[in-house]
C-alpha cells in the first residue's frame, strides 16, 4: 500500500495511492495497524493533488558510508558501527520541489538512498522484539551535500541541512521486503548511481535497533540508510531522479 499527505480545502488530510487515483482518509484512520476502508472514501486525481513530505519527523537521522565502494570513492574507511548524523527538518521537500543550490557552496551532490519511516515511538528495541512492527514504511530519498563544505566543516551539519537538501519521495510504499532491492540514481537521464540494497554494510534491521539504542524514535522520524558509489555534482536545471524498485521514483529540478 502507498500512503500520503496532502492538502484538501486547504486541510492536512492522509491518502492512499492506487492506479493514479488518491483516496482520501478520514482522521480516524489507522495508519499504523492500516485498518482502512477506501470503498467509502473520497476519490480524487493524483494529478490534481499537493503532496507534501508523507511524515512530520523529529529528526532525520542519516546513515553515513553504509556502502563500501562509496566510502572508498571519498577516501573513507568502512566505519566499524554505523556512523550517523541529523539533517535538519528544515531541508525537507517533496517529490516536484526544486533542490536550491546555495551561493555558499560550489560542489553540491546528491546522494540517492533508501528512507525507513518510523511507525510508532521506540527506544531500546530489544533483541527478540521484531524491528519492523515499528516501520510505517519505505521512501526514495536524496541526502543532498555541500561536499566542499563537508569536507571544510569535518561536522556535517552544515553541508547537509541547506533548506530543500532533503527531498523525499512523496508516497510510503508499506509492504515491501527491502533487504534487496535495486536503487538507481539519474541526473538528465544518466545513470549515476546503481546498487543492490543488499549490498549496504549495516542492515535496515540492525541500523533500526542500534539507532533506537542511542536516542528515542519517534512516529514520523525518517532513518536515511547511506548511499552507494558514483555521487556527481548538480548543477541548475538538473533533473536528479532516485528510483526503489517496489517504491518508486523521486524526481527534483536543480535550480540557483
Ligand atoms: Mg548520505
Amino acid at each position: 500500500m502507498k500512503i500520503c499527505r496532502f492538502l484538501h480545502h486547504g486541510k492536512i488530510k492522509n491518502g492512499v495511492l492506487e492506479n493514479e487515483a488518491v483516496y482520501l482518509l478520514d482522521d480516524s484512520a489507522n495508519l499504523k495497524t492500516l485498518d482502512l476502508n477506501l470503498k467509502n472514501s473520497v476519490c480524487l486525481k493524483k494529478s490534481e493533488v499537493k503532496f507534501l513530505p508523507p511524515v512530520t519527523p523529529t529528526k532525520i537521522v542519516c546513515v553515513g558510508r553504509n556502502y563500501a565502494e562509496h566510502a572508498a570513492e571519498l577516501g573513507n574507511e568502512i566505519p566499524k558501527e554505523p556512523l550517523l548524523f541529523l539533517k535538519a527538518i528544515s531541508s525537507l521537500i517533496v517529490d516536484g520541489e526544486n533542490i536550491l543550490l546555495p551561493p555558499q557552496s560550489n560542489q553540491v551532490e546528491h546522494e540517492g538512498e533508501l528512507a525507513v519511516v518510523i511507525g510508532r515511538d521506540c527506544k531500546d528495541i530489544t533483541p527478540s522484539e521484531n524491528v519492523f512492527d515499528y516501520v510505517l514504511g519505505y521512501a526514495c530519498l536524496n541526502d543532498v551535500t555541500a561536499r566542499d563544505i563537508q569536507r571544510k566543516d569535518v561536522q556535517f551539519t552544515r553541508a547537509k541541512s541547506f533548506d530543500t537538501f532533503c527531498p523525499v519521495g512523496a508516497f510510503l510504499e508499506t509492504e515491501i521486503d527491502v533487504s534487496d532491492l535495486l536503487i538507481t540514481t539519474k541526473v538528465n537521464g544518466i545513470v549515476k548511481q546503481r546498487a543492490r540494497t543488499s549490498q549496504i554494510i549495516f542492515s535496515v534491521p540492525f541500523l533500526i535497533r542500534y539507532i533506537s539504542n542511542q536516542m528515542t524514535l519517534k512516529a514520523g522520524d525518517i532513518i536515511a540508510t547511506g548511499t552507494p558509489a558514483g555521487v556527481s555534482k548538480l548543477s541548475d536545471g538538473d533533473v536528479c531522479e532516485i528510483e526503489i524498485e517496489g517504491i518508486g521514483v523521486l524526481r527534483n529540478t536543480v535550480s540557483i
